[in-house]
């Protein structure tokens, strides 16, 4: 019989080319969004005005311009066909959800009417009991609400009409992502157009910016179909590496082959409709890996056209006979996939805060803004990882092909260099000589130092690289909400701080605004050095990294999620008011439990896997070669045994394994016996990673043994070498 992954091989080999839709025009872009230049043509002026401020300023919207705007987005999403709408929202599962309705309904003669108005567009209640709310509302009221974020266009996806919302509880509590970013990002708002304050008075509104780089897999879907593991848990939890795996260095930023252009081809075409503005796409180091990166966007909108992109991929990838793994280590010894988070902070006249500026005084900023980030970290690294964690994120974390589990700041020798001189203007009061010469010296010449930045690291956790700063832990698989809401709180409480220091000075000592702010960020510059890594005080030197003291090393989730409700980081969230301490409760606990869950049904998968699959076809095989070991004796009578040793020996190792299996599955079944009965969700964790992970490691070595002993026609799962050289 053949099995279903040779049938597959077989079947691929023969498969039709596949072309891309359609080929863009620029005028497409964006042509399936209704952004403000498009609604401005639907509504009367006063209503415009009136949303502008709301996106600007939070301010509320009244019913009658809901309704305007309601009937100006059915206007248009019906001209261009759409028949449904829906409110779309990113819950804690990190993916996005939808409820669709029809824009039209029966009145009771059975005659056709609207049924979309502002109360549609501004509230719904989609019944969603079922998203995960750590514990937040109970069942006999398990509603949850959504409503609508002017902040983000409205657009058309698949003949219906997305509109982004939040998601709350009955209560009012936030249960998804997007709450506690909107929020950040009006109280990061606040603390930093005071900053700009001190240097520009025209400043009247900072945006957070974020820029991804989502990597992905992209595997056949016929050789993924054979395998239980990646169907269920998105990785392979079998499976032994490829004689050749990603040593040549052939596959990064090497030619990207035509079946998988073809798919990009229509990926692109579909994000341009939608304004996703993809940038770049190469392959990554990995064989079938890929990433593809945008231009940076506002933080908002850019958390939502990555969950949107997630998604699309998704049903493109079907299309073409493709699987996308978003896992962050979907192939053991095989590099992972993470999403670079570059985030910075932008005025409304255009000025990147994080980027060096031509004057003394343009310096002066960007180091207030750069070195108080820096602080920001070294505050929180811990709520940091709290944020970036997860089980599957946890293979890849602080593994060779990632970023260690120490969350230290690279930011180049350059800057190194003008951190120390700062801090070396001779201590106290500047003198005459350093406010004129060293000072402008030492903050003038940041530009040209800049420009020469080019000793790019690549691996370290976080990085500034010239006019942001990259945040490699994040996980593939993320929704980037929820580091970013992570930084634009720390970055804010850090900024208030700074400026009541500031403040402070000039009133109390009467100094000079630039010399208060000069002497503060020296002051801070002697602590933040303990998070950077490289140079003098280097905690990285060549590659081996020096522990410091000041930075925490946590590898497993269970011991990074705790730092969600630690009292900084409750007091944190409080004082701004983006998360009451029950919300962070709750987020953790919905953390905790994804860890369980998905530990949970790998190691199910794995034992199912283990005795369906492999014992029977390493039982198959052992049949063959008994079957072989017969026929000499009969040929050869009592010296056999000269001729069929190896055969015996192969039997005796495939039973060994056989028994290591078996064995090793009724333990880990025993092990998750015994963790379901605990109650407490972070015991609950730690038992799982204690007591059920190890056995995916040691079920999972004598499968591969089995997998290079049985007979290939055999072996019923797409192997290494297929899934990632395939194409
Ligand atoms: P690399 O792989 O070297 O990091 P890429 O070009 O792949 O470079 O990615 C750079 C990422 O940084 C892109 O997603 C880009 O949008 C983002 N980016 C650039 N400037 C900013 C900025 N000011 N704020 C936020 N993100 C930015
Ligand atoms: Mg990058």
């Amino acid at each position: 019989m053949q099995t279903l992954r040779k049938k597959s091989l077989e079947q691929l080999a023969k498969a039709p080319k596949i072309v891309a839709k359609g080929s863009l025009s620029s005028n497409e872009f964006s042509s399936h969004v209704l952004n403000s230049k498009q609604l401005q043509k639907f509504i009367s002026q006063k209503a415009f005005d009136q949303i502008k401020q709301s996106i600007e300023k939070g301010t509320q919207i009244s019913s009658s311009v809901a309704d305007q705007i309601a009937s100006a987005m059915k206007s248009w999403a019906v001209s261009k066909g759409a028949s449904h709408y829906t409110h779309w929202f990113q819950p804690l599962t990190g993916t996005t959800a939808e409820k669709h309705e029809s824009f039209f309904g029966l009145d009771l003669e059975g005659n056709q009417i609207e049924k979309f108005d502002g109360d549609q567009l501004v509230q719904q209640i989609p019944n969603a009991s079922s998203f995960p709310s750590g514990g937040i509302r109970n069942t006999f009221e398990a509603r949850g609400y959504t409503a609508w974020d002017p902040t983000s266009p409205a657009f058309l996806f698949e003949n219906t009409l997305c509109i982004p919302t939040i998601f709350v509880s009955y209560t009012g509590e936030s249960l998804d992502y997007k709450t506690p970013l909107l929020k950040s990002l009006q109280k990061l708002d606040d603390a930093a157009t005071e900053i700009c304050h001190f240097f520009d008075k025209n400043t009247s509104k900072v945006n957070a910016t974020l820029g991804w780089e989502q990597e992905y897999f992209l595997i056949d879907r016929s050789l993924a179909l054979t395998r239980p593991d990646l169907l269920l848990t998105g990785r392979t939890l079998i499976g032994h590496a490829p004689s050749k795996g990603q040593e040549l260095n052939d596959h990064y930023f090497g030619s990207i082959p035509s079946r998988v252009s073809v798919f990009l081809k229509e990926l692109e075409y579909e994000c341009s409709f939608l304004g996703i503005p993809i940038k770049t796409r190469h392959n990554e180091v990995a064989p079938s890996q890929y990433e593809v990166a945008p231009v940076f966007e506002n933080a908002n909108l850019a958390v939502d056209h990555n969950t949107l992109l997630m998604e699309i991929m998704n049903k493109i990838a079907s299309k073409h006979n493709f699987t996308v793994l978003f896992h962050e280590k979907p192939f053991d010894k095989i590099n992972g996939s993470g999403k670079h988070t570059n985030w910075s902070l932008s005025t409304n006249n255009g000025v990147n805060l994080l980027s060096p500026g031509k004057t003394p005084m343009s310096n002066l900023q960007f180091l207030s803004f750069f070195i108080n980030t820096i602080a920001a970290i070294l505050k929180h690294e811990e709520l940091i990882r709290a944020s970036t964690v997860s089980a599957s994120n946890d293979l890849r974390i602080g593994q060779n092909d990632a970023p260690s589990a120490m969350l230290s700041v690279y930011i180049g020798q350059h800057l190194l260099q003008v951190l120390d001189d700062l801090e070396n203007v001779t201590k106290g009061k500047l003198s005459p000589e350093e406010k004129t010469d060293l000072k402008l010296n030492v903050i003038g010449k940041i530009p040209e130092i800049l420009l020469d930045n080019t000793d790019r690291n690549r691996t370290s956790p976080i990085a500034f690289t010239g006019n942001k700063f990259e945040f490699r832990t994040v996980g593939s698989k993320a929704n980037c909400a929820k580091l970013t809401t992570v930084l634009n709180a720390i970055v804010t409480e850090q900024l208030i701080e700074f400026k009541i220091a500031v403040d402070g000075l000039i009133d109390s000592k009467k100094m000079k605004k630039d010399d208060a702010i000069f002497n503060i960020l020296r002051e801070m510059i002697t602590s933040v050095k303990k998070v950077l890594s490289e140079g003098n005080n280097g905690i990285v030197e060549g590659k081996s990294i020096r522990k410091s003291k000041a930075l925490s090393e946590y590898k497993t989730s269970p011991e990074a999620l705790p730092a969600y409700i630690k009292k900084s980081s409750v007091a944190l969230f409080e004082s701004l008011d983006i998360l009451t301490s029950n919300e962070l409760s709750a987020r953790y606990q919905v953390d905790l439990e994804a860890y369980v869950s998905t530990l949970q049904i790998e190691s199910r998968t794995l034992g199912d896997m283990a005795r369906n699959h492999i014992i029977p076809t390493a039982i198959r095989y052992q049949n063959m070669l008994i079957e072989n070991i017969r026929g000499l004796k009969e040929i050869y009578g009592d010296k056999f045994k000269s001729y069929a040793g190896e055969q015996l020996l192969i039997l005796e190792q495939i039973s060994n394994h056989i028994a290591e299996i078996n064995e090793g599955v009724t333990k880990m079944i025993n092990a998750r016996k015994e963790a379901k009965n605990i109650e407490d969700y972070l015991e609950k964790a730690i038992q799982y990673a204690e007591t059920v992970k190890p056995f995916l490691t040691s079920i999972r070595y004598h499968c591969d043994k089995l997998e290079l002993t049985v007979d290939d026609t055999l072996w019923p799962l797409a192997k290494y070498r297929e899934l990632l050289f395939v194409r």
